[in-house]
Order: structure tokens, then C-alpha cells, then sequence
């Protein structure tokens, strides 16, 4: 195993076992994934994030293929479905954080309740139609739901993110479930005033170099 792919292995182990943490994955929910040159390394089935060891993570083509006695995620079809999609994706997240499930249950996906939704491309965060998890259908229902975005739900499931690099897709996981939380919190006492257009657009425009060191003050 060469040192690059020592080192992204570790982080999709540091970042399975960070998902616990935050709670947004528990016992063996989720999975994660890196595009490589090849095709994707993606962390195992079954197995808790606390066992994941770099030779547990599974290196496997966009076609389902992989050599080794470690099974990769069970998601591994709706992961390469995304990097075949998005060429400019090269890493996925998937986990079910409570906020975000619950959601999900009630198939509602995230209106631009607030300014950060724009964060993932659009003016909604969708929930994606149901499919059987592990199936390839629910890799085409994912596919579908992300269309110019950075996140979705799925359906009675979870969520999926994705990124230019894990640190990326997971820092918008995190995000996500984040914002699920505030929008239930919201709807608990309240029906939330929405952003309209005008105001989804100056936020766009805002977010074109937001964090950006390099950019002139707006
Ligand atoms: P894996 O353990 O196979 O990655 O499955 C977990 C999961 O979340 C399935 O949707
Ligand atoms: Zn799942």
C-alpha cells in the first residue's frame, strides 16, 4: 500500500469513526467513499467504524468490482453512481443523522428556510424518491435527487453529500443534519418563513466568495 493511499484510507476510517462521535452514524449505519484514479476506495459492510483498519477499507471499481476477502459497503452501486454523474465529485457520504431521517419518514426535504440551504447548490434540499437500500435503484433515485446539488435525503433512509475531498462532503453532512435539526426546531412552534428569490439570489451572490481570503471585501 503506497503512502497517498495509506493516508486516504485513515482519513475515511478518522472520519467513520468522527460520524460516531457526532452521532450522526451509529453501530454500522453509513458509509463513505474516495474517488481514485481507478475507481473508489469505500469503507466496509458491517462492520463498526471502530474496527476499520486501512486494509478494511475496499478499493473497487465503478463496476463493482474488487478483490479481498472485505465486502464493500453495501452502498457501494449508489457511491459509483454518483462519481459516474458528477465528474467533479470525488468523495460521497452517506449516513442517517436522527433530524435528517425523521425528515426523510415524512418525505419532506429542506426548504430555504435558511440562507445556508443555498450552501448545497439550490434553492431546496431534496428528498429523493424510496428505494430499497443497497439497491440500484436507489442509486438512480440519489442521483436524481442531487441534481445540482451537494445533498439530499433519501427516503425513509438518510442522507447523502458529496464534496471535492472527504473533508468537504463530510464538513456538509454535519451541516446538513444541523440544519434538519433547526428547521424541525422551527416547524415544532412555527411555520417558517421562507426566503424568496430575491433575497436566494443575493445569498448566492454572497456565497460566490464567502471564506475566500483572497477575495475582495464585499
Ligand atoms: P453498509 O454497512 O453496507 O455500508 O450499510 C450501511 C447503510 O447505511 C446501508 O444503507
Ligand atoms: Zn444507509
Amino acid at each position: 500500500m503506497d503512502i497517498s493511499t495509506q493516508a486516504l484510507r485513515q482519513s475515511l476510517i478518522d472520519a467513520s469513526i468522527d460520524a460516531e462521535i457526532q452521532r450522526i452514524n451509529v453501530g454500522t449505519t453509513g458509509n463513505m467513499s474516495i474517488r481514485t484514479e481507478d475507481g473508489m476506495l469505500i469503507t466496509p459492510s458491517g462492520i463498526p467504524s471502530r474496527q476499520f483498519l486501512p486494509e478494511t477499507i475496499v478499493a473497487m471499481d465503478l463496476d463493482g468490482n474488487w478483490s479481498g476477502s472485505i465486502k464493500p459497503s453495501s452502498e457501494w452501486a449508489l457511491h459509483a453512481a454518483i462519481y459516474k454523474a458528477r465528474p467533479e465529485v470525488r468523495s460521497v457520504v452517506h449516513a442517517h443523522p436522527d433530524h435528517c431521517v425523521a425528515l426523510s419518514c415524512a418525505r419532506i426535504g429542506l426548504p430555504a428556510f435558511h440562507y445556508m440551504i443555498a450552501g448545497f447548490g439550490g434553492d431546496d434540499v431534496r428528498c429523493s424518491r424510496y428505494a430499497t437500500f443497497g439497491s440500484p435503484e436507489l442509486a438512480d433515485v440519489t442521483v436524481e435527487a442531487l441534481e445540482g446539488r451537494t445533498a439530499c435525503l433519501l427516503a425513509n433512509h438518510g442522507m447523502v453529500t458529496v464534496g471535492s475531498t472527504l473533508t468537504e462532503a463530510y464538513g456538509r453532512a454535519l451541516k446538513l443534519e444541523t440544519l434538519a435539526r433547526q428547521y424541525m426546531l422551527c416547524r415544532s412552534f412555527a411555520e417558517p418563513v421562507l426566503l424568496n428569490e430575491k433575497e436566494l439570489v443575493e445569498v448566492k451572490q454572497r456565497y460566490k466568495t464567502y471564506g475566500r481570503q483572497d477575495a475582495p471585501n464585499a
